[in-house]
């Protein structure tokens, strides 16, 4: 089969400057969710990637992530896991902390969300400064997880957020420099 070009969903994209605070370009992707024709091909093109690697578990990244996570999951016969902001899930949980630019933050997994050796792979809608991966990483591992790969919908290139995952197979569907 042919790989789907991506580029033409850039449009589908609307870029809002100043949000959420001054000097960032936020990367709005309901725009293109909406859309009946890019949301498919959204998860057409990552399904592609995915299809033969064996992929036994999706998780997605709260918020985002957790919005073509499931679809992504259901075309690839995989369960999906959330991975979430504290204090929302209900079973026991592993935690990590991870540093913001201001602050830290904060994802946690359920304990038997994982079970070891499964093949995971990560998704999220933007790859920026790679922390919020990275930390979703040591989780995913904490579990005894077999990571098959990182998936985003954006990458930021020149952030280069794809050096702090540099073992891992990282993929992205849409780049901007
Ligand atoms: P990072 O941990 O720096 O890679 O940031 C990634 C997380 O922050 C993702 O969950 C994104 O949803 C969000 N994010 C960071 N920068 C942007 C941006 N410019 N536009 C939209 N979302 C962003």
């Amino acid at each position: 089969t042919m790989p789907i070009n991506c580029e033409p969903l850039k449009e589908l994209i609307r870029t809002v400057p100043d949000f959420p605070k001054p000097g960032i370009l936020f990367y709005d992707i309901t725009t293109l969710l909406k859309d009946k024709n890019g949301f498919a091909q959204l998860i057409d093109a990552f399904a592609q990637y995915y299809i033969g690697k064996e992929v036994d578990l999706v998780l997605g990244i709260e918020a985002r992530g957790f919005i073509f996570g499931p679809a992504l999951a259901y075309r690839l016969n995989a369960g999906f896991v959330p991975v979430r902001k504290p204090k929302k899930l209900p079973a026991p949980v592993a935690r990590v902390n991870y540093d913001l630019e201001y602050g830290t933050d904060a994802l946690e997994i359920h304990l038997d969300a994982i079970k070891p050796g499964q093949r995971v792979i990560v998704v999220d809608d933007l790859l920026a400064t790679g922390g919020t991966m990275q930390a979703t990483v040591q989780l995913v591992r904490q579990l005894g997880g077999e990571i098959a790969g990182l998936g985003f919908a954006i990458e930021l290139d020149f952030l280069k957020g794809r050096s702090k995952l540099q073992e891992y197979d990282v993929f992205s569907l849409l780049h901007y420099d």
